[in-house]
């Protein structure tokens, strides 16, 4: 990514925050910290899949820290953790994130007697990590006060899942502030199970998914349609995404001389780019799209490649890549430079085994999107 910020000091980070991280000896963001500090810092939700031992502790640690109104006596930030341990762990990191802001952050478990935490968390708690279990007892036992949490954090989303504990975490979620809250999820691997949690507890999410193969993948949703009427259901997301720059991948040469010639009939304008083309032409094409005066272009892989226009919004998979090292450079063209991005897969009924191929291979669920109506096209 283009712009990625080096340094904790670059990153809208108090001198309190950032004098504690230098203690810590943390020199550098770790790219998962790069990319969702800011995001965190804006207020957005975010999802954040990243391998274990890259840093989604202090990824979401700094900016929750960072936020705590240190005159508010009230718990603003709460963590759930899957484990004990994991719990001791993360709030230990968060206290020494805090050192220099009154930020007190307490674990609470399973295991210890709850008298304890009773009267700690009466002593006053800025930022709680539980665990399932012992946070709906003090839930239960009304000795956990929540309306006034402004950060939610599910940290180790996936082991919870394992563990069972949708249904705690659920439970818990209830009983936070939904409208003032901000929720952020982390995790070394996004199930589907996962995506359909953040959809449903989480306000358009962004997320960050850092691969192992370190292949970043900031700021772009991606979604797929399946229709038997590729043509009618790109025509339809060009009406209704309106106003944006797309970069349309066809499979073929001839593909993208028929799709620019099946646009053109039904009044889109579009500008292509393949292997015919001499030079001239090429940059004569990528001038006007460059310059706005074209929104659409259709491109086949090899033509695409190395071409470098940063605010490209809609990356659309017209014909599926045939493979994940492809899909990944497509829909590298969006999302760039910090600017989010929408990366669109049609697919038609038969060709699903080639879909989640991609997804395992570059680990991720993409997101199953209904077309437009042509109702919401006339809106
Ligand atoms: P994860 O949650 O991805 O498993 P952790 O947050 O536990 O990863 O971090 C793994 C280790 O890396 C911890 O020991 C942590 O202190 C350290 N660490 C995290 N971020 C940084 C950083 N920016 N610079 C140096 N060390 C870091
Ligand atoms: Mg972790």
């Amino acid at each position: 990514m283009k712009n990625e910020v080096q340094q904790f000091g670059n990153l809208e980070l108090s001198k309190k925050v950032v004098t504690a991280l230098k203690d810590m000896g943390f020199e550098e963001p770790s790219p998962i910290q790069s990319q969702t500090i800011p995001l965190v810092l804006e207020g957005l939700d975010v999802l954040g899949q990243a391998q274990t031992g890259t840093g989604k502790t202090a990824a979401f640690g700094i900016p929750t820290v960072e936020k705590i109104d240190e005159s508010n006596r009230n718990v603003q930030a709460l963590v759930i953790a899957p484990t004990r341990e994991l719990a001791i762990q993360v709030a230990e990191e968060l206290n020494k994130i805090g050192k220099y802001k009154r930020t007190k952050t307490l674990p609470i478990y399973g295991g210890q007697m709850i008298d304890r935490q009773i009267r700690a968390l009466k002593n006053g708690v800025k930022i709680v990590v539980g665990t399932p279990g012992r946070l709906i007892d003090h839930i239960n036992r009304k000795t956990i006060k929540l309306d006034d949490i402004k950060t939610l954090v599910l940290d180790e989303a996936d082991e919870m899942l394992d563990m069972g504990f949708v249904e705690d975490i659920t439970k818990i979620m209830s009983h936070i502030p939904k409208e003032t809250r901000q929720t952020l999820l982390f995790s070394a691997t996004l199930p589907a199970p996962i995506e359909k949690l953040a959809q449903k507890y989480m306000k358009k999410p962004k997320k960050i998914l850092i691969s192992k193969e370190h292949l970043t993948v900031p700021l772009i949703d991606q979604i797929y349609y399946e229709t038997r009427d590729k043509f009618d259901g790109l025509c339809r997301v060009l009406d209704v995404e309106g106003t944006g720059k797309f970069i349309i991948f066809c499979r073929t040469k001839k593909g993208v001389d028929d799709l620019i010639a099946s646009l053109d009939a039904r009044g889109y304008m579009a500008g292509g780019l393949h292997g015919d083309m001499n030079q001239a032409q090429r940059q004569r094409v990528m001038k006007k799209f460059r310059d706005n005066k074209l929104d659409i272009l259709i491109a086949t892989d090899v033509a695409a490649r190395g071409i470098d226009i940063d605010d490209i919004s809609h990356v659309v998979n017209y014909d599926i890549p045939q493979d994940h090292e492809s899909y990944v450079h497509r829909i590298g063209r969006t999302g760039r430079a910090g600017r989010s991005g929408i990366a669109i897969t049609f697919i038609e009924p038969r060709e699903y085994r080639q879909l989640r191929l991609i997804e395992k291979l570059i680990k991720h669920r993409m997101i199953r999107g209904q077309l437009p109506t042509s109702a919401d096209v006339l809106e």
